[in-house]
């Protein structure tokens, strides 16, 4: 099954002509899950070869503006282009994020009197107090989301750290399992961790033809793990005709931050395939990083040293970092201290000797995940 990530805004703070606000899509096979929603986000996603119609989840790591004000108008927009006479009900888009997100989304809809032709849940993570400064904490009334919900408004749930594993778990299915976890900011803000199933290995076909056995029920068990019992009375284990399994895929998308909070997430990130991290500004930024609660390329890198990731992709750049394809025919192009390529640097020489890869975000960037065959 295939799995890639697609940037759709790599900018911090606000949408320009060189970067978009916040926004990645996460896309398997029939489904896109759209982490971050910044302002211009549905844009971003007319110009990428992704249709907002597959969007089927949406998680948003805080309520900083340059990852949530494109939620209302994408929602919108997607509704707009639904078919009322569809065969089948629309499904539900599921909405996961801080606490203060069901509010939001219901006074944007219900304000600018906006009705969709399919239902919403906004499901809830309820923050710990070390997850930013105290003035980061919103009072409860502003919060709270009591009041009557928007017509295709359908009741969220409210998710709560896990004390035992340090984490939230958000849902589990029969593919997936998508984790939060806790992260430093101004304002709260949280990760995600998907984590797909292992796959049963292959089964080996010559071994089975050697033995004798025709495919049929005997296949399906053997691939379940079942030893069978052959007419001749010898007895087959899984073991000697299934290939290893396949594990599977673990992709990590953290929010802006400047650090992880709590022993949870680098264990719920460990091994990962793919961390997204934010590098907003160079080491020679580093105090005013920390001011704003973000990090530089030797913080993201220690995360990614910390979690044994594979591959570690820097985004979330200061708008004063050009993307790289405009650099290219930039007469301004000097390698200086605003070259987005210095941030890379900066990250594989915190990395060196680990072997994980370094790559740079850029707008409409697609980044195959792919199977881990043994
Ligand atoms: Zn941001
Ligand atoms: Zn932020």
């Amino acid at each position: 099954m295939s799995m890639d990530i697609t940037f759709l805004g790599t900018g911090s703070a606000y949408p320009s002509p060189h970067r978009g606000a916040s926004a990645l899509v996460l896309r398997t096979e029939g489904e896109c899950w759209l982490f971050d929603c910044g302002e211009g986000t549905q844009t971003q996603l007319m110009r990428s070869p992704l249709k907002a119609s597959k969007i089927t989840k949406v998680f948003i790591s805080h309520l900083h503006g340059d990852h949530l004000f494109g939620l209302p108008g994408l929602l919108c927009t997607v509704s707009l282009n639904c078919n009322p006479q569809a065969s089948q009900p629309p499904a539900c888009v599921d909405i996961y994020g801080p606490q203060g997100l069901r509010r939001f989304l219901r006074v944007a809809l219900v304000l600018s009197s906006s009705q969709l032709l399919f239902p919403y849940a906004v499901h809830e993570l309820v923050p710990c107090g070390g997850q930013s400064p105290a003035e980061g904490q919103l009072d409860p009334r502003v919060t709270d989301s009591s009041d009557q919900l928007h017509p295709q408004e359908q009741p969220g749930q409210t998710i709560h750290l896990d004390t035992d594993s340090d984490c939230y778990t958000l849902f589990e299915d029969k593919q997936f399992t998508v984790k939060a976890l806790r992260l430093f900011h101004r304002i709260p803000s949280f990760g995600f961790c998907v984590q797909e199933r292992d796959r049963p290995g292959r089964l080996n076909v010559e071994q089975l033809k050697k033995l004798g056995l025709k495919p049929g029920p005997l296949y399906g068990r053997l691939k379940n793990g079942e030893s069978v019992t052959l007419d001749s009375g010898q007895v087959v284990s899984p073991g000697d005709v299934v290939e290893p399994a396949i594990p599977g895929r673990k992709v990590c998308i953290l929010g802006d931050c400047s650090s992880l909070v709590g022993e949870g997430p680098a264990k719920v990130c460990q091994g990962a395939d793919v961390l997204v991290h934010e590098a907003t500004l160079a080491e020679g930024h580093r105090e005013r990083a920390l001011e704003h609660g973000h990090s530089t390329p030797h913080m993201a890198a220690a995360v990614a040293r910390a979690c044994r990731t594979r591959v570690l992709v820097l985004n979330h750049f200061s708008q004063r970092y050009k993307p790289l394809i405009s650099q290219k025919d930039s007469e301004e192009d000097d390698g200086g201290e605003a070259d987005v390529r210095e941030l890379k640097r900066q990250a594989e020489e915190a990395l060196s000797g680990t072997g994980t890869l370094v790559v740079l975000a850029e707008d409409f960037l697609t980044l195959p995940v792919p199977l881990k065959r043994p």
